[in-house]
């Protein structure tokens, strides 16, 4: 056994285990849901009645409430408010215009991105210097940028497992901090986005120690239409920007529970904000309610736990994500008793593949889950799932988890852009989505064996 890799016990565990009885409440969670419109009623009323919820807003503030009222009138239990601290930026006035002639310009539709300083009240006017990827303005002197805007085209691909947006993550996330250590007036990127169309995308970034400066995401066309004029021998563009930081907001986020028969729980994650520009109905009122839905489904079609369902509507997965480390921190007495975390936030696209992070001890239940959802058809996947923002500090802790991965073909046409809209909520993929989560819940909070916990992480995504 000494010499044996951890690959090969795996596998001669899993030739070893019987065959798995799939429990009867599993069928009648999946039957009651294919015909529930519940999920869609509450993504519609988090999109209608609150809309926009950014961080440290009323708009915040509203689904705050909004949430306490809809999970209590959902049938959870111990439905309750934990105190946050969030940050607090606002977007003013907002120009990229291409300058065309001496006398013209032309405007180019672009959104800050979060957390951007502004510039002062008579803007920017630089010539630009355009690169595709972050790795080409990483080897770019000072001379080459300094006073120049920097424009970062690169277009993020289409892709159905989110490896696109992984990708192209980097751009955003570091783009300005590389720019500004060069000395750049101000960054644009292209959007992180998979539509060709004239909207913009925002997203947050990490400034790091590096000199702040103004930075904004340009829609695919103007995009287009910036690459094409600097290739074409050169362009300049006139920046304005106002943006405003206060100092920081008291807040919470929402907690509700199927209540169960130990002190053990079962977490169940989506974010409850989005970014202020979007009325955020697939990022994340879908992921608000797959959870919930998952939750509700179990409170009424199925029985008492053993383990206690928890459902966690995080504050700020946007913009820091001071709502997960709140949670790990006035948790912290309990977090040996989470004995399994998912969290839903990647649309409302159909679940195609179940990643997993558990250990060893647990393959016989990673099993019994796989073969429960068989008929949803969902591939067994990579066994190392980061499990998703809100989840970080718990999986650091060595919480495992399970990471339903969505199909994103289309997510990326309208994330944290205003098209983010219920009209493009995939309806089915929203109930199917319910259906795999409250089938895993189900199995993790009744499964008779201990899960068992990872190593904790001392650093990690
Ligand atoms: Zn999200
Ligand atoms: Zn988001």
């Amino acid at each position: 056994m000494k010499f044996m890799t951890a690959a090969l016990c795996a596998v001669l565990l899993v030739a070893s285990l019987p065959a798995v009885a799939t429990d009867p409440v599993v069928g009648k969670l999946q039957r009651k849901i294919a015909g529930d419109p519940y999920p869609e009623y509450l993504a519609t009323t988090l999109v209608n009645e609150v809309g926009p919820r950014f961080a440290g807003s009323d708009g915040y503030e509203h689904a705050v409430l909004w949430a306490l009222q809809k999970l209590s009138a959902a049938g959870l239990k111990n439905v309750h408010a934990e105190p946050v601290i969030l940050p607090r930026w606002e977007r003013g006035e907002t120009s990229v215009e291409l300058v065309t002639s001496s006398i013209d310009s032309e405007p180019l539709a672009a959104a800050a991105i979060g957390g951007s300083v502004g510039t002062d009240r008579y803007g920017i006017e630089a010539p630009v210097v355009r690169v595709e990827s972050l790795a080409q303005l990483q080897q770019l002197s000072v001379a080459q940028v300094r006073g120049r805007i920097v424009f970062i085209d690169y277009r993020m691909p289409r892709t159905r497992d989110g490896s696109g947006y992984k990708q192209a993550y980097p751009v955003r996330a570091s783009g300005p901090a590389e720019a500004g250590r060069r000395g750049a007036a101000a960054i644009l990127i292209r959007s992180l986005s998979t539509a060709n169309d004239d909207v913009p995308h925002t997203g947050g970034t990490n400034y790091g120690d590096a000199p702040k400066i103004p930075a904004l995401a340009l829609s695919n066309l103007a995009a287009d239409r910036l690459s094409g004029m600097v290739r074409a021998g050169g362009a300049d563009v006139r920046i304005k920007l106002r943006t405003s930081e206060f100092g920081a907001a008291y807040s919470s986020q929402v907690v509700a529970e199927v209540p169960g028969e130990t002190g053990e729980i079962v977490l169940l994650g989506a974010h409850l904000d989005s970014w202020d520009i979007t009325p955020g109905a697939d990022d994340d009122a879908a992921g608000v309610a797959i959870v919930t839905g998952a939750a509700r489904a179990i409170m009424r079609y199925g029985k008492k736990p053993k383990r206690t369902i928890r459902v966690v509507l995080f504050a700020n997965e946007e913009f820091g994500g001071s709502g997960a480390r709140a949670y790990v921190e006035a948790h912290a007495g309990e977090l040996d008793r989470h004995v399994l975390a998912m969290e839903a936030d990647i649309g409302s696209g159909p679940v195609w593949r179940l990643d997993t992070r558990v250990p060893l001890q647990a393959e016989y239940f990673r099993r019994a889950v796989l073969s429960a959802l068989a008929p949803y058809h969902i591939e067994d996947g990579p066994r190392d799932a980061n499990g998703g923002a809100d989840l970080g500090p718990l999986r650091r802790a060595g919480v495992p988890v399970l990471a339903p991965l969505q199909d994103t073909t289309r997510y990326f046409d309208v994330h944290h852009a205003r098209t983010d809209t219920l009209d493009h909520l995939d309806r089915d993929g929203l109930r199917q989505n319910v259906a795999v989560y409250a089938t895993a819940a189900w199995i993790a909070a009744n499964w008779a064996e201990p899960i068992g916990r990872l190593p904790a992480e001392t650093a990690g995504p």
